[in-house]
């Protein structure tokens, strides 16, 4: 029989990165099991690859404290590309609430040590982007050290690495079955055959509670159909542009390629498995991209090349991180509510603390636990997008 001494369920970025970070602390004996015959077919590869410091909570700001730096020196510590581009994120407020929001959240920003953030009247937006339109705008937030990556080469260069280093990855085969005895996680049953484990490792994304049900843990994930939308080649919005947001409909994109990636989170959405793209969101978002940026009137869209994905969504909007209580050796890293790119690193090096040692510096890690949602301790995250 197969043994490991630490097994992951999923080979997405997180998956990947949390074997990387085993590797780096030592630990070699670490099985991934993707059921795909690629990696990067679940959520990773559906990302927009925003990565961004601007939050709410302060764990939140923190997992983007150590993983932001993280992707920006990504290529010379694991000698694999992440394609870190520092173009910022600029959130624009259209009342007097969202400015309260952003400077309450900037201060808290500032307080943890984020230097590259700040507050800016509505004449530096204008002035920044002409192309908005700008007269309901009062003001916003910038920080330059927001940005995106390519959470595909991101995953890869995880994996790579730690397979460099004694990580194996089994590729097209799932995890059927998950088995315990009196004293926690024994083992996984997979297609191809038992595998013997004492710590396992949840990192299924939006199949998370599959994967959880399987130990008997009703865990609180839910897919959640995103859809994104990639424009022809437009040069009437430059390049060099960050993510923008605009908050009164949530609409935001970014410059991708030679053209722009357009998103926005339709309220009318409903949870579920859905990952077929639905040709009338086009209308829909280009009608958001128009009413905040004319020249869009003149972007063009091929609906073939645009695309959906799930988030995996929590009911607070913070990911679930750590050991099952009921369930000692199984280990979540699940629900990261469309923050699972810019926060793997933060995750993989948490998960690798707390496989190896019980716990991590990094972060209040009880914060994220499972337990948190039966003991009323839920802690809201609202600058999801
Ligand atoms: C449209 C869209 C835009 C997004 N934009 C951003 C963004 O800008 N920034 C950001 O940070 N995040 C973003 N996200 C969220 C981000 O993509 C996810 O949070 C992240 O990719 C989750 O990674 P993961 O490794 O946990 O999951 P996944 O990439 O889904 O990987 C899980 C893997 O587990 C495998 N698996 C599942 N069950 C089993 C089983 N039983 N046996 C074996 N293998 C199994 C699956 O095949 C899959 O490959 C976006 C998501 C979407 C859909």
């Amino acid at each position: 029989m197969k043994t490991a001494e630490v097994v992951i369920v999923g080979g997405g970025i997180v998956g990947s990165s949390i074997a990387y970070h085993l590797t780096e602390a030592g630990c070699k004996d670490v099985l991934v099991i993707e059921r795909e015959t690629a990696q990067g077919k679940g959520s990773t590869g559906k990302s927009m690859g925003g990565v961004r410091a601007q939050f709410s909570t302060p764990i939140s700001i923190q997992m983007s404290l150590y993983s932001i730096p993280f992707y920006a020196s990504f290529d010379q510590r694991l000698g694999f590309p992440a394609d870190y581009r520092p173009q910022g994120y600029l959130f624009c407020a259209t009342n007097d609430r969202h400015l309260a929001y952003l400077r309450a959240n900037y201060q808290k920003q500032i307080e943890l040590g984020l230097k590259n953030v700040r507050l800016i009247t509505a004449d530096e937006i204008r002035g920044m982007f002409p192309q908005l339109r700008a007269d309901d705008i009062l003001g916003g937030s910038f920080c330059s050290t927001d940005g995106f990556v390519d959470p595909y080469s991101a995953m890869i260069g995880f994996m790579s690495r730690a397979a460099d280093h004694g990580a194996t990855l089994w590729k097209h085969t799932a995890v059927t079955d998950i088995q315990r005895d009196a004293l926690g996680v024994t083992g996984v049953e997979t297609t191809r055959g038992l595998v013997a484990t004492r710590k396992l490792v949840n990192a299924a994304g939006p199949w998370a509670a599959e994967v959880a049900a399987m130990a008997g843990v009703d865990l609180p994930v839910q897919p959640l159909r995103r859809m994104l939308v990639p424009t022809e080649p437009f040069d009437e919005f430059p390049h060099t542009a960050p993510m923008i947001i605009d908050m009164s409909t949530g609409f935001h994109f970014r410059p991708e390629a030679l053209g722009l990636l357009l998103a926005w989170n339709d309220p009318e959405e409903t949870p579920g498995f859905k990952t077929e793209f639905e040709p009338g969101f086009i209308e829909k978002i280009l009608t958001h991209a128009a009413d905040r940026v004319p020249v869009f009137e003149n972007l063009s869209v091929n609906p073939k090349r645009a695309w959906a994905g799930l988030y995996e969504m929590t009911p607070d909007h913070h990911p679930i991180i750590g050991e099952a209580s009921d369930v000692p050796g199984l280990f979540f890293a699940n629900g990261f509510s469309g923050h699972g790119v810019m926060h793997a690193p933060a995750t993989g090096k948490i998960v690798s603390d707390l496989v190896l040692s019980g716990r991590t510096d990094l972060v209040d890690v009880s914060l994220l636990s499972f337990n948190r949602f039966a003991e009323g301790r839920m802690i809201e995250e609202t600058a999801v997008l």
